[in-house]
């Protein structure tokens, strides 16, 4: 493929999406990947499709985990979902929060999903195609982070708090999953 041609690409949610989400994860140990998440993102690496990950870590922010550790949590993620054959094109995380944070994570930014700034991010550093993209997420401000940024497709899945965020859902969601694995198959079966 041409590395000037924009691809598309599908923009995941981490906690409650890939993972189960506990709240505050802050050590690699308590790592669960949602049952199927794995052949999920493996389907979308044979589909040619960039896979990039966009998460809220105010974690950091709160002081309960440093940058190295999330970092460190985050190659714990990526050996186990490449012990299952899958790829993540990039992760990209927010550790701010603007209210009640610690320096100098206490600010507002661009990056804290509703807001757009780590798709935009991935666009410019991944050539992304973000009208033939999708942003998948049990939250939301997932919907919406993906709605701002100009993708093509917004799907709820029902893992995580999805359940919960599900009636209010209804005008944002292009459709709502069951989990990760659903998502992907009505995805590529739309393509
Ligand atoms: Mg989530
Ligand atoms: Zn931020």
């Amino acid at each position: 493929m041409n590395a000037a041609t924009p691809r598309p690409a599908v923009f995941l949610d981490r906690d409650g999406t890939i993972i189960e989400d506990v709240d505050y994860l802050t050590r690699a140990e308590q790592l669960r990947l949602i049952p199927g998440a794995s052949a999920a993102i493996r389907a979308l690496n044979e589909q040619g499709l960039a896979v990039v990950v966009v998460t809220n870590q105010s974690a950091v922010a709160r002081g309960m985990l440093t940058e190295d550790g999330l970092d460190a949590i985050h190659q714990r993620l990526t050996d186990m979902l490449a012990a299952d054959g899958a790829h993540l094109d990039a992760i990209y995380y927010c550790p701010h929060l603007p209210e009640g944070g610690l320096a100098p994570y206490d600010r507002s930014c661009d990056c804290r999903k509703p807001a757009p700034g780590m798709l935009l991010q991935a666009t410019k550093e991944h050539g992304i195609d973000l009208t033939a993209s999708a942003m998948i997420g049990d939250s939301l401000r997932d919907l919406d982070a993906g709605a701002a940024a100009g993708c093509k497709t917004l799907i709820l899945l029902r893992t995580g708090h999805g359940a919960a965020e599900e009636a209010a859902s209804a005008l944002r969601a292009s459709f709502v999953a069951e989990d990760l694995a659903g998502a992907v198959a009505e995805l590529l079966s739309r393509r």
